[in-house]
């Protein structure tokens, strides 16, 4: 590849060419903010638009390489329940939709779970990627969530999930619903044994999964401009009857109403949440001491 490939956009770039060519088309992107991006800056830059900071949508995968350190992560097995329950169809059969999502994809569901190192902080963390069904969650996602929290129990390490979802998955209707439920019990079990559980809300999370676990963290983040709802905004705007203004389900504006904690950008993450892991582990070490010691101080008076 010459300077004139990667430097000039592919209209100007077809003035110097004799030929074109469709897969050197293919390396440049577009973004929201309407300018041509080439792919590779856009990949070396952990996705985020160089041109006006935009934080595109990332695989499970890239999402572990961005977010571990040395992108050392190792992929932990969930169960994968009985697929399509309820024989659902609409425009097309669920187990087509499901067959194309996973030729996508590379994966079985929706969610991966993998372990690795944060700041050198043993970690479980868990990631959506939006292109299986919008994200959407359902058993299989469900059961990934379970299994990530137990093995942040079994293993007594922090928990953190990225969410990117549009909500529970349609498709299996009430079973995707109970899944609400059994994450934030999943969420409890972590809190009862003080395991630290984060949530990273990126672009978009709404639905059911704002209404269940990605609310539930003890820290909450976002990262910047993601869209963070439970319903659209027009279904909002339709029954206040009001305008609402422009940033309304921003992460900003979610962060400034008290929704959530931080917005962090995304090359940021690492190292934010490694530094509030060590504050949080701390203090726990430093509680479970203080307890050891008025156990002992109770047994003395006992004893004498
Ligand atoms: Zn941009």
């Amino acid at each position: 590849m010459n300077w004139i490939t990667k430097f000039i956009k592919p209209k100007i770039k077809s003035l110097f060419e004799k030929k074109s060519s469709k897969i050197e088309e293919n390396l440049w992107t577009t973004c929201g903010c309407k300018n041509l991006i080439y792919k590779e800056d856009l990949e070396s830059n952990q996705k985020v638009c160089p041109k006006c900071g935009a934080h595109h949508k990332l695989t499970c995968k890239e999402r572990f390489e961005t977010f571990f350190d040395n992108k050392e992560f190792e992929l932990i097995e969930t169960p994968l329940p009985k697929e399509d329950p309820l024989n659902f169809e609409d425009k097309k059969k669920y187990t087509d939709r499901l067959k194309s999502a996973r030729k996508l994809t590379g994966q079985d569901d929706a969610v991966l779970i993998a372990k690795g190192k944060v700041q050198n902080i043993d970690v479980v963390v868990g990631s959506q990627d939006f292109r299986f069904i919008g994200g959407s969650f359902g058993a299989a996602s469900g059961e990934a969530f379970i299994a990530g929290a137990q093995h942040a129990i079994e293993n007594k390490v922090p928990y953190i999930f990225f969410s990117c979802s549009g909500g529970q998955r349609m498709m299996e209707s009430s079973i995707a619903l109970m899944q609400m439920s059994r994450t934030a019990l999943a969420v409890n079990e972590l809190k009862k044994k003080n395991i630290p559980f984060m949530v990273i809300l990126t672009d978009p999370t709404t639905g059911g999964v704002t209404a269940s676990w990605a609310m539930l963290g003890d820290i909450l983040i976002a990262e910047p401009k993601a869209t963070i709802g439970f319903a659209g905004r027009r279904v909002i705007q339709d029954t206040v009857r009001e305008t609402l203004p422009d940033e309304f389900q921003t992460a900003e504006y979610v962060k400034d109403h008290g929704g959530i904690d931080l917005v962090v950008e995304r090359k940021y993450l690492n190292t934010t949440i490694g530094t509030l892991l060590n504050v949080l582990l701390k203090k726990q070490e430093a509680q479970a001491k203080q307890d050891s010691n008025v156990t002992v101080d109770k047994s003395l008076q006992a004893a004498s």
